[in-house]
């Protein structure tokens, strides 16, 4: 088997996620044989660094000895079971360590197979619970310009990119959308603080206006990963929380991308020192392994459902995978990785050297921003940094960093204008600074007319 032949049956067959196929008839899928550690190879034997991590899932390297054996051991035991009426140890011991974990005051596990469905649980369940005790005239939500919370319906109504809601708007939930505390909006001479303190006067407004109505606000804390890597102050969640609880209405933290050690501390709440109501996990719960996804909620929201039988206030929501035994053994070895290699710590050093070796970048004349969160680092080009243009988005100007990357060892797959490095975490100094060289030429190639 080599690329050709694979590339051949794969376009007879297949229909890529996210993907115009015709754009596969110049750029063909890289079919890839085998993955070690933070490098993918391909059939032809040529090699990449997977610096966005498949997707943001994946956290220790692919074929991780200790995931792996993990995996291989609860496969002898049981692969799956129904979780309704049953139970096992993986889905128990899961959900005891993902409550000790998270932000104090989270008590329950509520599991699903995929992100997009952890927020229409947590959706649900904020309008559920509301309804459970008595107020069904709140049936709306309030999200932020520039989020994302997935793709089916509920998730996609929520969520704030054009390029995949407008299509489907017909189809979708009227959510009302706060401008984004996203940073990279500030006033020269505005520190990233003040702008989110400003941007959140809007949010005030919105929830003194609607609370009534208002189920739950949904916000991706800290970075909104698909909107372009923008970042925000933690101050805009503590000021979220507050509010929320002042007017009666849920929060609903999408963690689903930046949990997992991505912002530099455990969840990205942390760093606003809030709880939410819901917090929504998938992607690096299993390492990258497995589909898996976890709704954490609070003991208050999980009262409001427990009654009698006949008084119909269980929330009746399930997926066939619900708690699948192999992706909780998956995420069982990932939190033991987490604790037993301090990987909180040892990625400190890791997100200075990716600092350190995508700093230049801060004088490119076609980069108007290199910003950084923990393991998250972007570079946003623009035609004139000074006054933050974009480029316009049919000029595919990341097309060429994407090209220049497979070229050179690298898998870098930029967001519109925006080149990031999001890689798994058992990558090395030399490879961050790999990463950095090749990016920053693509920029070059990118940005040259
Ligand atoms: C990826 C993502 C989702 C959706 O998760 P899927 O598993 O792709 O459905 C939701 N929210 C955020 C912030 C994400 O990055």
């Amino acid at each position: 088997m080599n690329n050709a032949d694979l590339i051949r049956r794969d376009l007879d067959v297949l229909w890529h996620p996210c993907t115009q196929m015709k754009d596969h008839e110049t750029n063909p899928p890289v079919p890839i044989k085998r993955g070690k550690g933070v490098w993918l190879e391909d059939y032809d034997g040529r090699e990449f660094i997977d610096a966005v991590s498949s997707w943001w899932v994946n956290l220790f390297g692919h074929a991780n000895p200790r995931i792996n054996a993990r995996i291989r051991e609860q496969m002898e035991q049981l692969e799956h079971v129904i979780l309704a009426g049953f139970s096992h140890e993986p889905v128990v011991e899961l959900s005891e360590r993902l409550v000790d974990l998270a932000p104090e005051g989270l008590t329950r596990a509520f599991y699903a197979d995929n992100g997009s469905s952890a927020i229409e649980v947590a959706l649900k369940m904020s309008f559920h619970y509301w309804l459970n005790r008595g107020q069904s005239q709140k049936t709306r939500f309030v999200a932020l310009t520039g989020s994302y919370h997935g793709e089916t319906l509920g998730a996609l109504s929520v969520g704030h990119v054009p390029l995949y809601r407008e299509t489907y708007g017909p189809l979708l939930l009227e959510a009302i959308h706060a401008p984004s505390p996203d940073c990279y909006h500030r006033e020269p001479g505005e520190d990233c603080a003040e702008y989110a303190e400003r941007q959140f006067a809007e949010m005030e407004r919105i929830l003194a206006e609607n609370a009534d109505e208002v189920c739950a606000v949904v916000v991706e804390p800290l970075v909104q990963c698909v909107g372009g890597m923008r970042m925000h102050d933690p101050v805009y969640l503590e000021r979220l929380r507050e509010a929320c609880d002042r007017y009666g209405i849920h929060l609903i933290a999408d963690e689903i991308a930046v949990g997992f050690g991505r912002t530099g501390t455990m969840f990205a709440c942390e760093q606003a020192g809030i709880t939410p109501d819901f917090m929504c996990l998938s992607k690096g719960l299993t390492a990258g392994y497995l589909p898996l996804a976890a709704t954490l909620t609070t003991e208050e929201v999980y009262c409001a459902f427990y009654d009698d039988f006949n008084n119909l206030t269980a929330f009746l929501h399930s997926h066939s995978f619900t708690g699948n035994p192999l992706g909780c053994a998956a995420a069982l070895a990932t939190l033991d990785i987490f604790a037993e290699d301090e990987v909180i710590e040892s990625n400190r050093r890791k997100a200075e050297v990716m600092g350190e070796a995508m700093a230049p970048l801060n004088d490119h004349p076609k980069v108007a921003e290199v910003r950084q969160t923990g393991m998250i680092l972007a570079a946003e080009m623009s035609p004139d940094p000074a006054n933050r243009t974009a480029y316009p988005w049919q000029e595919r100007r990341g097309l060429h960093v994407y090209r220049h990357g497979l070229e050179n060892r690298a898998l870098l797959r930029p967001l519109g204008n925006v080149v990031y490095l999001m890689p798994p975490y058992v990558i090395s100094e030399e490879e961050i600074h790999h990463l950095a060289r090749v990016a920053t030429e693509g920029i070059d190639i990118a940005t040259r007319d």
